[in-house]
């Protein structure tokens, strides 16, 4: 499946909750938070008919995916990483993808959005323990370090999301002054970015 490239806003009426995908605008002039925004896309949008198990634990998974803006291939792939990891599944999984570089360069704040996150490291703008990294789903571990370059520090995106004095999870240290990020942590369920019922995903994944 390639990637979705239709209305983000749609993906977040879709799963009824903010999945903050949008940048800026998700926090200060939310789609959903108007009337009609509240409604499931499409005519058939407010539906009344009961809500089966499968499609509870369909749109858990789709609600992850599509916070971390995945495709179901890559989605599946993390899930299998997850599934050969000691531990419990749905909590390899979560902690799997809170690690990606461009995950922890949004809960860093140094953008307001992990599209945009994915496009900064893309473009070669971040380095991790010192040297360029361009790779995403690169995967961080305890005493890794995250930096942007000397020259986009001045970036005004950056210094937007920075001025919104974002709250950086407690897994994460943030040196403002240095641009610098580092992993001091694994991240704990209550630090996740996003309230998600992992277990759901595995039960969807095991049937
Ligand atoms: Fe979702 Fe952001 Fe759109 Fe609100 S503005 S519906 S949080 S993508």
């Amino acid at each position: 499946m390639s990637r979705y490239l239709g209305s983000v806003c749609k993906q977040c009426r879709r799963e009824k909750e903010k999945l903050f995908l949008k940048g800026e605008r998700c926090f200060v002039n939310c789609t959903l938070d108007r009337k009609r925004g509240k409604n499931p896309p499409g005519m058939h949008g407010i539906s009344r008919v009961k809500v089966s198990d499968y499609a509870r634990h369909l749109r858990e998974k789709q609600k992850a995916r599509r916070v971390f803006g995945l495709t179901e291939q890559q989605f599946r792939h993390y899930f299998r990483s997850a599934e050969r990891m000691k531990g419990l599944t749905g909590d390899n999984l979560l902690k799997l993808l809170e690690t990606r570089l461009d995950n922890v360069i949004y809960r860093l704040g140094l953008v307001t959005s992990r599209k945009l996150a994915r496009q900064f490291v893309n473009h070669g703008h971040v380095l991790v323990n010192g040297r360029k990294t361009n790779i995403p789903n690169f995967q961080l571990k305890v005493g890794d370090k995250v930096a942007l370059k000397d020259k986009f520090r001045e970036n005004v995106l950056v210094k937007k999301s920075l001025e919104r004095n974002p709250k950086v999870p407690s897994w994460l240290l943030f040196d403002k002054q240095n641009y610098l990020g580092t992993v001091v942590n694994m991240p704990s369920p209550e630090e996740y970015s996003h309230p998600i019922e992992s277990q759901l995903i595995v039960e969807l994944y095991s049937k």
